[in-house]
């Protein structure tokens, strides 16, 4: 409890899934936190839930469409005006765009990579300036597995994730001697709306799913708590020296060659 006393927190795309799990344990911990979410209803949700299962007042839902830089400069503006400079910045909201690369859309491609990059980027230089001058900050950016693996037909997401762990590296270096730690956590299979999502798009949703399990080292997917818990100690002072780097949390599945 309290590992992030007195920090303010915002998390991207925080209206349900790893991103909620992460307002909550960030609020457990004693953080304010800001759930910038493109459904402002859901968020609303989520941030009354976390109010109520924490007992915080500092829990602020805001309407924020991370492909859009200014919305997220209007996102950390109302954290700043609720509840002071934001500390923490976790860059979590992101899409799934599995395709086939050569009859892939250029909208495809362009949807993708303004999400899951772009949407990165433009969270990272929101905060940037303050936490420069402030002389302190934590950024962590939710990459996948598929920055490191490549999974045929799930083109191009794994593009854009790479990329993701490349900003985290190249900003983490030049912001390393202003006391700005920016960390990437990798996750496996999690059981979120977006993993249940592409289990149910495919021809035997029962038998996709069992085919994931039996792929695990560990028998099981993660869940978004599990997650979150790497975030609490990224985006806390018990990482002081942890900086562009990245943490996998996937139950070893990625260490994996074959059974
Ligand atoms: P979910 O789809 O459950 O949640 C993502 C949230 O992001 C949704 O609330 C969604 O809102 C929001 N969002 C989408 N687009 C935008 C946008 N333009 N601006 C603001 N918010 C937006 O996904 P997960 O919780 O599963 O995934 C979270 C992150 O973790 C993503 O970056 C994903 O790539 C990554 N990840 C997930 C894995 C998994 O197995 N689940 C594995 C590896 C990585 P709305 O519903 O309105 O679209």
């Amino acid at each position: 409890m309290n590992r992030l006393a007195g920090k303010v927190a915002l998390i991207t795309g925080a209206g349900r899934g790893i991103g909620a799990a992460i307002a909550l344990a960030f609020a457990r911990e004693g953080a304010a936190v800001v759930l910038a979410e493109l459904d402002i209803e859901t968020a609303r949700g989520t941030a009354a839930r976390i109010a109520e299962q924490t007992g915080s007042p500092r829990v602020l839902a805001v309407h924020t469409d991370v492909t859009q830089r200014a919305s997220l400069q209007q996102a950390v503006s109302k954290a700043e005006e609720a509840f002071g400079p934001v500390d923490v910045l976790v860059n979590n909201a992101g899409i799934n765009v599995f395709r086939d690369p050569l009859t892939m859309t250029d909208d495809d491609w362009r949807r993708c990579f303004a999400v899951d990059l772009d949407g990165v980027w433009n969270g990272c230089r929101a905060v940037l300036p303050g936490m420069v001058e402030r002389g302190a900050g934590s950024i962590v950016n939710i990459a996948s597995t598929h920055s490191f693996k490549i999974i045929p037909g799930c083109f191009p997401y794994p593009v854009a994730k790479h990329g993701v762990i490349g900003l985290t590296r190249a900003l983490g270096i030049e912001y390393a001697a202003r006391n700005v730690r920016v960390n990437a956590i990798a996750p496996g299979y999690i059981e979120t709306q977006l993993t249940l999502d592409w289990w149910n798009e495919q021809a035997d949703p029962v038998a996709a799913k069992q085919a994931t399990l039996d792929l695990q080292p560990m028998k099981r997917i993660g869940k978004p708590e599990e997650v979150a818990m790497t975030a609490v100690f990224l985006a806390s002072d018990e990482a002081p020296f942890i900086n562009a780097s990245c943490i996998t949390v996937d139950g070893g599945r990625s260490a994996l060659y074959h059974d």
